[in-house]
């Protein structure tokens, strides 16, 4: 299918978790379907991380990362491209914040502010999560985000456990 696509690419954060089936072999299945992304170009992604759960109690560890993209499809449809890699890798959604084999988050696209009925851009929770911020300095150490530094943001964020892998 061609897809609708804007004539000047940007550049975009995508954050990858999964803690279920596998979730090392999600990971790394997720971060070589992104590099074949179409309309997108590849620029990196970050060392894999292992983090504590958020959300309901009783799931395992995630594994994390965050990818670095350049793309002109409009934000909907870089969407669009991200939940359909998420359903190929049987995501289930039953609870909120509920164990998952594969999340892919939209963590920011250039300096844009977005916030649509389905898509909030920066993603709104970047400064509660360890596992987000520390991947994203790997990747973009010198951005800010709505005028903080990433590391302004990491040193007034909640602890959380985290390991590189
Ligand atoms: P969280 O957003 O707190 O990380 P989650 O990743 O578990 O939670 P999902 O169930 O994956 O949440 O997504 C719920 C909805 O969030 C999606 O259907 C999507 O429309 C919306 N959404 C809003 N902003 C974003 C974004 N920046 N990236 C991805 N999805 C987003
Ligand atoms: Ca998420
Ligand atoms: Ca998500």
């Amino acid at each position: 299918m061609t897809q609708e696509t804007n004539n000047s690419a940007v550049r975009c954060y995508i954050g990858i978790g999964s803690n279920l089936a596998n979730p090392l072999q999600q990971v790394n299945s997720a971060i070589l379907e992104l590099q074949q992304l179409e309309n997108c170009q590849w620029f990196g992604v970050s060392s894999l991380y292992r983090s504590a759960p958020v959300g309901p109690a009783g799931q395992d560890d995630y594994i994390n990362a965050v990818a670095c993209l350049e793309t002109n499809l409009p934000p909907e449809s870089l969407l669009d491209a991200l939940q359909q890699l998420e359903n190929a890798h049987q995501r289930k959604r039953i609870e909120r914040w509920g164990a998952r084999t594969l999340d892919l988050d939209i963590l920011l696209i250039a300096q844009q502010n977005i916030d649509t009925a389905r898509l909030s851009v920066p993603h709104p929770y970047i400064a509660q999560r360890n596992f987000v911020l520390v991947p994203l300095l790997e990747l973009a150490g010198d951005i800010s985000i709505g005028q903080k530094s990433l590391k302004y943001l990491l040193e007034n964020c909640p602890p959380g456990s985290l390991e590189r892998l």
